[in-house]
């Protein structure tokens, strides 16, 4: 019934994979495991980076009960404490210099108000990298170096150069090329480009020569920020300050959808003088900042910071051993930060029997937007000793089948 309703409403091509396959229907969760219509349980390693208090984090939920039952959405003709609350504990997480915070709702949004609050700052040429992903609205999808995705939806935003990801010349010949001062966009690991990390000290080379042109730098770590690297920030590890900063995905603590921008005093100076410029109804609602609060506490009572990086040292290794005893060539690489690992295979279709074998075992895992010969792992940071066992066993029964 529900794969007709898809196949009726929501799009056939999605409806006739689903059958093709098989999916079952997810129903309820818990931690890092979710269960099937039938209450059979997966363990969730995929999720885009979500979930990495797992699902329903006690605490996020207790703090979205009790908003729900005070003050859900704002009338936003008075102020709002959890709003006002919020943001202060966001930019308390982040490199100093960026105090200033938009609350969205998607990743998508958090980067169009970057784009506008570059170009309102003079930066009108947009600087990003080559399979770098920023989201699908028009203005995000212009920055999103993707053809397959861009071509029916031309003209796109113009002014848009694309540089090699990890190549510091080429990004500097483009910044001398720009007659306009530029704006430059960058993930710290590219996560829907393929898990795709860049050389030591790239980041902070970017930052360098955007300070030597005079253009804005923007951090996109609605993937990799809060924690997901081993790292607050994928930045603060190179102790670079951008102009903005972008977090969304697991900012709503796994229960909310939430997005932010965070940005210097010369960046907000448009929104400071003229908060009209740029709003949005849903921004900032309290039960979304009731998320974002408790998020922020779990993250750091529950030390998920330290634990993603020790974690995904020990997965990496782990996994990497299993690759490892496998043999053959299906596997070109493993890599990761974090809980933030990628296998990539040489061919697309290894990669999507790997997929298939880890669902047979049930674990959910991802294949990267732009990276159809990737896999990628992004589990919570909450992974039981079980759950790492179920996860490591199911991970070389998969590589034998593919
Ligand atoms: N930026 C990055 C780095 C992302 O990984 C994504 C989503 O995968 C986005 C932006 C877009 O976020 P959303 O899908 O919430 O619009």
């Amino acid at each position: 019934e529900v794969l007709k309703l898809y196949d009726r409403h929501l799009g056939r091509a999605t409806a006739k994979l689903a059958a093709q396959v098989d999916l079952p229907v997810e129903v309820r969760s818990a931690g890092a495991r979710v269960w099937d219509e039938q209450d059979r349980e997966y363990l969730d390693c995929g999720g885009y980076g979500v979930f990495l208090l797992g699902h329903r984090h006690p605490d996020v939920l207790k703090a979205v009960h009790d908003q729900l039952d005070r003050h859900p959405l704002a009338t936003r003709s008075l102020l709002s404490a959890e709003l006002a609350y919020a943001a202060q504990r966001l930019a308390g997480t982040a490199p100093a210099g960026l105090e200033h915070v938009y609350f969205a709702s998607t990743g998508a949004e958090a980067v169009e108000t970057a784009i506008k609050l570059a170009r309102a700052g003079g930066r009108r040429r947009l600087i990003a990298m080559d399979r770098g992903f920023h989201g699908k609205t028009l203005g995000a999808l212009s920055i999103t170096n993707r053809p397959i995705f861009q071509q029916p939806f031309r003209p796109l935003l113009p002014d848009v150069d694309k540089v090699a990801f990890g190549d510091i010349d080429e990004l500097n010949r483009a910044l001398a090329a720009s007659e306009d001062k530029a704006c430059v966009v960058v993930e710290p690991v590219q996560g829907e480009g393929g898990v795709r990390i860049p050389p030591p000290g790239y980041l902070a080379a970017v930052a360098e020569a955007c300070r030597a042109a005079g253009a804005y730098l923007v951090v996109d770590e609605i993937q990799t920020g809060l924690g997901r690297l081993g790292e607050w920030w994928g930045c603060t590890a190179e102790g670079v300050v951008p102009d903005m900063l972008l977090t969304g995905k697991g900012l709503g603590g796994g229960v909310m959808p939430v997005s932010a921008v965070l940005a210097t005093d010369e960046v907000f100076a448009p929104l400071d003088r003229a908060p009209r410029l740029h709003s949005s109804t849903f921004s900032g609602a309290p039960i979304a900042m009731a998320a974002v609060l408790a998020a922020i506490d779990v993250i750091e009572r529950e030390d998920l910071v330290r634990r993603a990086a020790t974690l995904g040292e020990s997965l990496l290794t782990q996994m990497s051993n299993a690759v490892w005893e496998a043999g053959g060539d299906a596997v070109r690489e493993i890599r990761g930060r974090g809980l933030l690992i990628g296998i990539e295979f040489g061919q697309p279709r290894a990669a999507g029997r790997f997929v298939q074998a880890l669902m047979a075992r049930r674990v959910i895992v991802t294949n990267p937007l732009a990276a159809d010969n990737v896999v990628r792992f992004s589990p919570p940071a909450v992974l039981s000793g079980d759950e790492i066992g179920w996860l490591l066993e199911a991970f070389s029964a998969a590589l034998a089948e593919s």
